[in-house]
């Protein structure tokens, strides 16, 4: 069995209890950064374990060996850095593979930064689309926001630190009177919900050089 593991955003509280069973019963865990893994092992008081690293590097190359160790009956443990695994993280294609391969697949479910961020936007949450991150160009950028803004839904996406202003900045240009919400550090200390129309939130993070992972949601 391939198991899916959800892992903790920031708050090492949020690791489930199901996840620390499946990682310590797990035959091998393949993590996209060992390093880290490790360290949450030992947070975990988890002993030493096989693991493997996986990363978009590495994924197609390690595919077939993680397949072949799951026709052999092993329990597999699928980790990434942080959340869940496949969402802009490594195991799309593992997931694939496995699944074409008729290998059963398990969700071991908990954090992920996009619904963290959209139940607490503010912004409806029946409806959403995620975008994964933002493109860098100026100009993919515009044609992204443009196209998003001509759907109804709730859109969410990421965006790095290094370029939240000039996004927002776009956004406050294009749709000055839409509410948006960016979701910085959720679940970590310095935690912050920043909501109102883009023109306001572009008013309050200006010059104010944000940091820390962020997530974007768009009414
Ligand atoms: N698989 C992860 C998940 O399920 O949340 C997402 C991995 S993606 C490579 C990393 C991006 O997720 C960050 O750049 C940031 O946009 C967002 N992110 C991750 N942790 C976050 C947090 N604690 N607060 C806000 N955004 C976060």
């Amino acid at each position: 069995m391939l198991y899916i593991i959800s892992t903790p955003i920031g708050n090492l509280g949020d690791i489930s209890q199901r996840a620390i069973d499946s990682l310590r019963a797990a035959d091998l865990i393949v993590a996209e950064d060992t390093r880290r893994t490790i360290n949450l092992l030992k947070h975990l008081g988890i002993g030493k374990k096989r693991m493997t690293s996986f990363d978009r590097h590495s994924e197609r190359r390690k595919t077939p060996y993680i397949l072949a160790e799951l026709k052999e009956g092993k329990n597999i443990a699928l980790v990434s850095d942080s959340g869940t695994p496949g969402i802009n993280d490594p195991g799309e294609y593992l997931v694939k593979e496995a699944v074409a391969a008729g290998i059963a697949v398990s969700p071991v479910p908990g954090p992920s930064a996009i619904i963290s961020a959209l139940v607490c936007s503010g912004l409806l949450t029946g409806k959403f689309t995620f975008y994964g991150f933002a493109p860098k160009k100026e100009g993919e950028k515009r044609r992204f926001l443009e196209e998003m803004n001509g759907r109804k839904e709730t859109k969410i996406f990421y965006e790095s630190p290094y370029r939240i202003e000039k996004t927002i900045k776009l956004i406050a240009e294009l749709i000055p009177e839409s509410r948006i919400c960016i979701a910085r550090e959720l679940t970590k200390m310095h935690e912050e919900f920043i909501r109102g129309t883009a023109k306001e939130v572009f008013a309050r993070i200006k010059d104010k050089n944000l940091k820390g992972e962020m997530v974007i949601v768009l009414e």
